[in-house]
């Protein structure tokens, strides 16, 4: 077994691979707003540092929010789906 001394992560921003010590890891702040932080336990977001265009376009597409809320997306996705499927049962009823 080889080991992996310098770890891969992808940058949310951009979406490529890199050295994890070639990324600043962000973690959310308690309005949600991503903060620069190796220490911090829970999720984190990978964005090339030093890069200023990553994490604006991480930004736009939301990549934050699915880095750090996936179970809350997977939420949404289903309450999306019932009222789908509500919207479609009213419109087969008369
Ligand atoms: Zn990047």
């Amino acid at each position: 077994m080889t080991m992996l001394t310098h770890p891969i992560r992808t940058c949310v921003g951009c979406r490529s691979r890199k050295e994890q010590q070639l990324l600043t890891r962000y973690v959310p702040n308690a309005v949600g707003q991503p903060v620069a932080s190796r220490a911090s336990s829970g999720r984190g977001a990978w964005i090339c540092s030093e890069s200023a265009t990553c994490i604006t376009a991480a930004t736009k597409t939301r990549a934050f929010d699915r880095a750090w809320k996936t179970q809350s997306s997977e939420r949404q996705a289903l309450v999306t789906k019932i009222s789908t499927t509500r919207q479609l049962t009213r419109a087969a009823q008369p």
